[in-house]
């Protein structure tokens, strides 16, 4: 590229959800950037605005404050064990080791009130380590980074506007062409971040990726088309993991808001119509997703009590849950059975059972080890429906988020984040951690622009 001919921006983000780590952090680093999204409402429409704000870190100083010693090894080896040793070691590796600059980067750069989650361990992962903001609001984290954004006088952030290609030369990154209102436009750009996240609004791509799932709601962004597999594949990018996908087990109805796993963790337990459990719920709400489809056309609860209900309270979506009148109580077992519409004796059965297996004097047989306190008095039940969240397959990227081809080579200056790129969950349901979704959306975004910083500035 002649750069004295060069007018475009150093950086083109295309996608402002966790694509807006990158822009923040790339002006930082002095790159001028323009940041792209196709749905002007992104603050309150895209997957990370819906998200509960839970950040993976490694060895922070928020751990350290909590007498809590961990490590990038510890979550690797984690990953290891839940996805059965088949994921993006690479990218896994990198956001391992990045997580804990990333967090305190929020928390000094953009002014996010980080805290970590200490009231419970999310499945999967061996020590708390999931960060989070006040509410676990995904909406007010991404409130929080676009204003960072519109702030910085090297960004400009352009909206609503598609990116329908990225252009290349001899290999390098030349300029991008977007789709406006206004029509096509071809703008020259020295590098490119793909954080348009993934194909989960595609259901013809779920139906061929991921048909375990394909019949579940879809709760997640409309505008998560598969543009970036599109528009990299055009390029030449590999592409890796297509079969994974976060799913959701505990969608509460009528609301469809998301019930927290945290009614779950505390030692909840989810029943179908007759009033009995089903799998180990405890294995994860992920693939619990697909367990759960078995009975999702007469339904599925889950049954907490007062102790639970407290402790979820902080949480801003069980809040709404509440509100949207998705909370109903009873008495006893059977009192609750009859309102909801459950079989009673099978309940108090299984309230029972879970007492049982909860003051350890039998074992439960679906494997379930974790159950917290045994429930006790009044009790309380949120229908659920299981749920596809978002999909974590996509472009293959090396250490630096750099997008791969089959080659081995790079497209010189494409990078790729989020949902966008070949995720660290392995494949189906079952890798996916807590925190995997977010800690690929902002954490390949920042490793990106870091090396786009030091690309161009040398
Ligand atoms: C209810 C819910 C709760 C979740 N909770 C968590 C959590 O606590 N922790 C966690 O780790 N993960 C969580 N996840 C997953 C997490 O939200 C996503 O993995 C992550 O936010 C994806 O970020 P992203 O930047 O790739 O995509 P998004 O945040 O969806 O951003 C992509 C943006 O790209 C735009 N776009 C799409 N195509 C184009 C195009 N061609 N041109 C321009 N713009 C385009 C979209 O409009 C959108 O604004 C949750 C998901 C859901 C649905």
């Amino acid at each position: 590229m002649d750069t004295d001919d060069f007018a475009g921006p150093d950086l083109v983000v295309a996608g402002a959800g966790g694509g807006l780590v990158a822009a923040v952090r790339a002006a930082e680093l002095g790159l001028s950037v323009l940041v792209i999204d196709s749905n002007e409402r992104f603050r309150r429409g895209n997957n990370t605005s819906m998200s509960t704000a839970m950040i993976p870190a490694m060895g922070t100083r928020y751990q350290r404050e909590q007498g809590i010693d961990d490590s990038p090894e510890n979550f690797l080896s984690d990953v290891d064990k839940k996805t059965g040793g088949d994921f993006n070691r690479v990218a896994a590796t990198s956001l391992a080791e990045v997580s804990t600059e990333l967090v305190e980067w929020l928390a000094d750069h953009v002014g996010l009130e980080i805290s970590l989650m200490t009231d419970f361990i999310y499945p999967g992962h061996s020590v708390a380590r999931c960060h989070t903001i006040p509410g676990h609001s995904g909406a007010a984290m991404l409130s929080s980074l676009a204003s960072a954004a519109e702030k910085h006088e090297l960004i400009d952030i352009l909206t609503p506007a598609t990116l329908t290609e990225v252009q290349a030369t001899d290999g390098q990154v030349s300029g991008v062409v977007i789709s406006t209102p206004d029509g096509p436009e071809e703008i020259p750009a020295r590098a490119v971040l793909l954080a348009t996240n993934g194909y989960g609004a595609d259901p013809r791509l779920v139906e061929r990726y991921m048909p375990e799932i394909a019949g579940a709601i879809y709760y997640g962004s409309e505008h998560s088309r598969g543009d970036a597999l599109r528009i990299g594949e055009s390029l030449g990018a590999a592409v890796d993991f297509l079969d994974a996908y976060q799913g959701h087990a505990a969608l509460a109805m009528p609301s469809a808001m998301l019930a927290t796993w945290a009614t779950i963790m505390h030692g909840g337990f989810m029943v179908g119509r007759d009033g009995t459990r089903y799998g180990n719920e405890a294995s994860g709400y992920s693939e619990y997703a697909a367990v759960s489809m078995a009975h999702a056309a007469e339904g599925s609860w889950i049954i907490i009590d007062e102790r639970i209900y407290d402790a979820c309270s902080g949480f801003q979506d069980f809040k709404d849950v509440i509100d949207g009148g998705g909370v109903k109580w009873g008495d006893n077992a059977s009192d609750l059975a009859l309102t909801i519409g459950v079989d009673p004796a099978g309940l108090q059965q299984t309230l029972e059972d879970t007492r049982s297996y909860t003051s350890g004097a039998s074992k439960d047989p679906t494997g379930r080890s974790v159950w917290g306190e045994p429930l006790t008095g009044r009790l309380a039940a949120i229908r659920v429906q299981p749920a596809l969240f978002h999909t974590q397959g996509g472009l293959r990227v090396d250490e630096h988020a750099r997008v791969v081809k089959e080659s081995g080579d790079v497209v010189q200056g494409l990078y790729a984040a989020g949902g966008a790129a070949a995720g660290i969950s392995g494949h189906g349901a079952a890798g996916y951690l807590a925190g995997n979704g977010l800690l690929t959306a902002l954490g390949l975004s920042y490793i990106a622009a870091t090396h786009a910083g030091a690309a161009q500035q040398g």
